[in-house]
């Protein structure tokens, strides 16, 4: 509540905000403040937390997808894993007040398709449909509609999750983190206490994977990866083993870990070429394995050992299944230490130095943020 104290509820006509405009060409421009419409608030950002899928947009444009187009040039502002306060409510809200601090998930689907209806909205069938003839009413702040890298933005309520009084903005980015690696273990089927899982890649959502599965009592939760100090901070997250692949062949040790037997699941956070082979060979017979990440190109896959094994495989997209919500409650509760990942923070007029830093990661930086 300390930021209610120092900024008022009053809104100004413009903000700043930062647009795309050519691949890799971020500007600092001011914008009309966004106004909510029913069922939706107007957040004042206070916390926006960059993503490696905020550096394929400013790359290439995709995922992002404006008006049925590429995001180039189009006034889009970036940004998707951000936290604020509500300082405006829209038509017909009465679950959140003037003053709430929230962090909020990606997507908003359009409510009316068969996978919105079924808790899929991240996998929305009118992903996209939001202008014009078209407006099917699906957002995804920071793909298709504007994100957070801004000074406001508005949200659904049903993106909304409240943040606990004393959890900090920069520790409330990493909500979303959470609840992308808390998705894809539902999607696995949901982990039992005492089953055993891999996770493969120490980024973010790795790391929030290890915290999820073990605060879910997930036993044992093996991490590897090629960095020794990400290693350490999943020790500290919750892993029980952690392997440098680097030192020793990845599925050798985790057979060696598991007595041979292999794990129950495996989630797979690295997007290396070889992962899904790997993590074939990592899980157990009947075993299940979450794809989160993936590499460039199309890879070569050993299809017969996975039917052979009655091996299930898994993607995901984003954080489906109000997932959000249980990963913020854990964090609540303190099962894991998310803001162990939080590495900087900058202002958001140094927006552009935030990427350096997260894309050369320099300083070792994880979860770069910038606060409003
Ligand atoms: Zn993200
Ligand atoms: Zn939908």
């Amino acid at each position: 509540m300390e930021g209610l104290k120092e900024k008022s509820l009053s809104v100004p006509k413009t903000m700043k905000a930062w647009v795309l405009d050519g691949p890799e060409e971020l500007r600092l421009t001011e914008k009309p403040v966004p106004r909510p419409g029913n069922g939706e608030v107007l957040i004042r950002v206070d916390a926006v937390a960059i993503c490696g899928t905020d550096v394929e947009i400013l790359t290439k444009g995709l995922p992002a997808w404006i008006e049925g187009g590429l995001p180039f040039n189009k006034n889009f502002t970036p940004g998707h894993e951000y936290m604020g306060t509500v300082v405006e409510l829209g038509g017909g809200v009465d679950e959140y007040k003037i003053g709430d601090r929230v962090a909020v998930e990606v997507h908003a689907g359009c409510g009316r398709c068969e996978r919105c209806r079924m808790g899929m909205y991240t996998s929305c069938l009118n992903y996209g449909l939001n202008y014009g003839e078209q407006n099917k009413g699906h957002r995804a702040n920071g793909f298709t509609t504007d994100g957070g890298f801004a000074e406001y933005a508005v949200n659904h309520i049903n993106t909304l999750v409240h943040v606990p009084d004393d959890m900090s903005d920069e520790e409330a980015t990493l909500i979303v983190t959470a609840g992308t690696a808390m998705y894809g273990i539902d999607v696995l089927g949901g982990l039992i206490a005492g089953q055993s899982l891999a996770v493969t890649g120490p980024g973010p959502i790795g790391l929030m994977s290890v915290a999820v599965g073990k605060a879910l009592g997930a036993q044992p939760v093996i991490l590897t990866g090629t960095r020794d100090s990400r290693l350490n901070m999943g020790i500290k997250l919750g892993a029980d083993y952690v392997v440098n692949i680097q030192k020793e062949d990845p599925v050798e040790a985790v057979r060696r870990i598991t007595n041979n037997k292999g794990v129950h699941y495996v989630m797979e956070c690295s997007g290396a070429p070889n992962a899904l082979n790997e993590a074939m060979d990592m899980v157990n017979r009947g075993g299940r394995i979450c794809l989160a990440a993936f590499p460039g190109q199309p890879v070569p896959v050993d299809l017969a050992k996975l039917v052979r094994n009655n091996i299930y495989v898994y993607g995901i997209r984003g954080e489906g299944n109000s997932a959000t919500h249980r990963a913020a409650a854990l964090m609540a509760q303190k099962r894991f230490d998310a803001k162990l990942i939080h590495t900087h923070t900058f202002s958001l007029e140094e927006l552009p130095t935030a990427f350096r830093y997260f894309r050369e990661r320099i300083e070792d930086a994880i979860k770069v943020v910038v606060k409003v």
